[in-house]
């Protein structure tokens, strides 16, 4: 059974990393080639990416035809695996979200009513399409 973290230990833990580290959790790492070992002997290339925000690097076996011949194997800079609060998920990945927002970078645009459509959230426009069509 997979023991999940629950939401304050997350949010102990989440004030202590940097924003990287909270963006990458929560939007998904920005990998970008870094390297390609073309080895000709054995036919494999052992392409390595690494992320441009939290600079974690992965590593996989690609054969010369371009086909997958190993999982990716990751190297992630300290800190930023946690040992003992178990699985993010669920309302804890929640609790990831708001802090990166609290610390966030200053991204966040504030509007007030509904000037605009493009101000208007995305859910509201679904479920006034929804009730549209019931
Ligand atoms: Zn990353």
């Amino acid at each position: 059974m997979t023991d999940y973290a629950d939401a304050s230990a997350v949010e102990s833990v989440a004030a202590d990393w940097p924003v990287t580290f909270l963006e990458c959790r929560t939007r998904a790492h920005n990998w970008r080639p870094l390297d390609d070992l073309h080895n000709t002997f054995y036919h494999v290339h052992t392409v390595t990416e690494r992320c441009g925000r939290c600079k974690g690097e992965r590593t996989r076996d690609e054969g010369e035809r371009g086909e997958i011949l190993s999982d990716w194997g990751y190297d992630m800079k300290p800190g930023y695996y946690l040992e003992g609060i178990g699985r993010i998920a669920g309302a804890s990945r929640n609790v990831l979200r708001r802090v990166m927002r609290e610390r966030g970078n200053g991204r966040v645009t504030v509007v007030s009513g509904l000037q605009a459509k493009a101000e208007v959230p995305r859910t509201v426009l679904r479920d006034e399409r929804q009730r549209a069509s019931a």
